[in-house]
């Protein structure tokens, strides 16, 4: 009897110490790359949001400085500001003195209010501030849906440092960066950081990679493409994009730039030529062959064209 008793709670615990185990192997880390001495992108999944990524299926990004660390973009609640946190400390055990919001999406500052209450000083351009008031109530509704009880602790806190220039220089120590508003992209507002120095750029969601970028209601696509050539002109060696692997310039412009120059020139064309919005919709996906490989074209491409002819349609 004692033997049977010993030997089930051996095979308990040994159950038990199997599913920890398998826990620890499948919890969702973001991904570490150094990009430059002290710069390092945060790279999340390409894949959708879900529960187990906390919704960070984008990209952040630090900058160690002498004074503490510059964090670029928090995540989308507390949790997966933690888990941020987490992959910082094993780089450098300095405090996160700044975080700079480029965007208005969830992932891209709702995780604030965690690094706020451990004293960092919260900084975004007045175009995203504004922006990130627009979507809050649908952004939180969303969130709660997707990391459920996670959500419960989002508290909105926005940045107390507003920037009101097109291009503003700040400096930690001996760090130099720029937050700059290079105009209107995947959501009005964005604002992206250049590192004249290292000559790194955190693209936020005007650049996505490895998947395909998609054009939403309020993503203005003209606006987009002039975002984009604004950035190119900076000549960065390295891209931090809002979604997808970190890359260079070439990467960035064949599945970016490219790829919106594509849904315009071919738009403009079939509305000069008076196509259909279906017909475009089809000859613009049957020669769209280098776009193909892209993550999420399936889902995607179609609606990109659709909304593109809907916003050039209205302003020819
Ligand atoms: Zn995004």
């Amino acid at each position: 009897m004692l033997v049977t008793m010993t030997y089930n709670v051996k095979s308990l615990l040994s159950l038990i110490g199997f599913l920890l185990f398998c826990q620890s192997v499948l919890a969702f880390e973001l991904e570490t790359v150094k990009v430059a001495k002290d710069v390092y992108a945060l790279v999340g999944e390409t894949g959708p949001r879900t529960y187990e990524n906390h919704a960070l299926n984008n990209n952040v990004g630090f900058i160690v400085a002498d004074q503490g660390v510059i964090l670029i973009d928090s995540g989308a609640s507390p949790s997966g500001a933690k888990l941020i946190e987490q992959s910082i400390l094993r780089v450098t055990d300095k405090p996160v003195k700044w975080v700079v919001n480029t965007g208005s999406q969830d992932h891209r500052w709702l995780g604030n209010s965690y690094f706020k209450q451990k004293g960092a000083e919260v900084i975004a351009l007045n175009s995203t501030v504004e922006e990130q008031r627009k979507h809050i109530e649908t952004h939180l509704d969303r969130l709660k849906n997707t990391i459920r009880e996670n959500a419960i602790d989002v508290k909105p806190v926005q940045a107390s440092r507003v920037l009101k220039e097109a291009k503003n220089q700040l400096n930690l120590g001996n760090k130099q960066l720029q937050v700059i508003f290079p105009g209107d992209s995947h959501f009005p507002g964005d604002g992206i950081v250049w590192l004249p120095g290292e000559r790194v750029v955190f693209s936020g969601d005007l650049v996505y990679v490895d998947r395909i970028l998609g054009i939403q209601s309020y993503s203005p696509v003209a606006s987009w493409l002039q975002a984009f050539n604004k950035m190119a002109n900076l000549k960065p060696l390295t891209i931090i994009p809002g979604h997808g692997s970190v890359s260079d310039m070439d990467k960035a412009q064949k599945q970016t730039g490219d790829y919106l120059a594509y849904l315009i020139t071919g738009v403009k064309k079939a509305l000069d030529d008076w196509s259909e919005l279906d017909e475009t919709v089809i000859a613009l996906t049957e020669t769209a062959d280098q776009f193909k490989n892209l993550q999420n074209f399936d889902s995607w491409h179609k609606l990109n064209i659709n909304r593109t002819y809907l916003q050039l349609e209205a302003v020819q």
